[in-house]
């Protein structure tokens, strides 16, 4: 499949990007590393007249750890460079368990996580685990800047709330709560390929008590879908098996999942209950805690 014809341009900082998507005329779009875009071109899904790439534009990549300050990270950071930051793997694993699972090497060596966030794909794999750690974006434009909440940016399937001429220029992640452990799962046909669903947990916990839990599956609805039913189950509890199972039935009955040439609707939700199951345990795994039998 070929591509769709296009002017393309090289904008020198985001001011001059915004300032593209303000003023040609006819479609134009961003392009990050393309792995979601120029597929959407050849499907002719999307067919810009200008593609507007922002590889050119310096200090958009990399990521910054400020100790007591959490972690700013360049919307151009490949997953790749995700993947095997230090930083991410300790002090972020629910990060890096997510990114860890993602495409092939080649996928996350060209793909970014801005690409990923703005691309808004239900089945996105950064966005579980950046909304439970309570991700801020900073967009701009070339007349505006502003800070939205990760859970308030996507809005369904292919919408955000980029206004127009508005770019991704920074994502936030604040520093992790002392005493939280988190992990996330998917399940794919093959280990490259999108997730059928998704699941992360985020665990506050106390000694034995989990005080806290948040819970996030991904691919089950229109977006990456809080399970708050099954999280208040877990709150305030020394977690045992039987207690993890039932708020793994909890998250399972919070999806909307749609029936395809993955799974019924019967299955997404078993596999939303194991995978829920799954990353609960290894959340209290990692927090040295085991859940003991009822
Ligand atoms: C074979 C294959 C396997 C894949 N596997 C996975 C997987 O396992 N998990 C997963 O989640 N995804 C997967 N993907 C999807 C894709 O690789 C990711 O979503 C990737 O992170 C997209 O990043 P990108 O830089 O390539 O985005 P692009 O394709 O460049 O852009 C995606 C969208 O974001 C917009 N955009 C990009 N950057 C900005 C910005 N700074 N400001 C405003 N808008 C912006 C673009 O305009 C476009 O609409 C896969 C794709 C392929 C082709």
């Amino acid at each position: 499949m070929s591509l769709p014809q296009f002017t393309h341009l090289r904008p020198a900082d985001l001011r001059e990007a915004s300032a593209m998507l303000l003023e040609l005329p006819g479609e134009s779009r961003v392009l990050a590393g393309g792995t979601d875009m120029l597929v959407k071109m050849k499907l002719r899904r999307q067919v810009p007249r200008y593609l507007i790439n922002l590889k050119k534009i310096a200090g958009l990549e990399g990521l910054r750890d400020e100790p007591g300050g959490g972690l700013s990270i360049g919307p151009l950071t490949t997953l790749e460079a995700l993947k095997t930051s230090v930083v991410v793997r300790k002090k972020y694993p629910l990060l890096h368990d997510a990114v860890a699972r993602m495409g092939t090497l080649e996928i996350r060596n060209c793909g970014t996580v801005g690409g990923n966030l703005c691309n808004a794909s239900p089945a996105a794999e950064t966005v579980p685990a950046l909304l439970l750690l309570g991700a801020t974006l900073h967009l701009v434009s070339r007349d505006t800047q502003r800070s939205v909440a990760l859970e308030a940016f996507i809005q369904g399937p292919g919408r955000t709330q980029l206004a127009r001429g508005e770019l991704l220029a920074t994502i936030h992640v604040p520093e992790p709560v002392q005493g939280s452990f988190g992990a996330y799962e998917k399940h794919s046909l093959r280990r490259m390929d999108l997730a059928v669903v998704g699941a992360a947990v985020l665990l506050g916990t106390e000694g034995p008590l989990c005080r806290w839990a948040k819970i996030a599956l991904s691919a089950v609805g229109p977006t990456a879908l809080r399970a708050h039913h099954a999280e208040s189950l877990l709150a305030g509890r020394e977690v045992d098996e039987a207690c993890m199972q039932s708020a793994a039935r909890a998250a399972a009955a919070e999806v909307q999942p749609q029936a395809d040439l993955h799974g019924t609707v019967e299955q997404k939700r078993e596999m939303a209950a194991a995978l829920t199951a799954r990353v609960i345990a290894r959340a209290l795994e990692r927090a040295g805690l085991h859940p003991g039998r009822a």
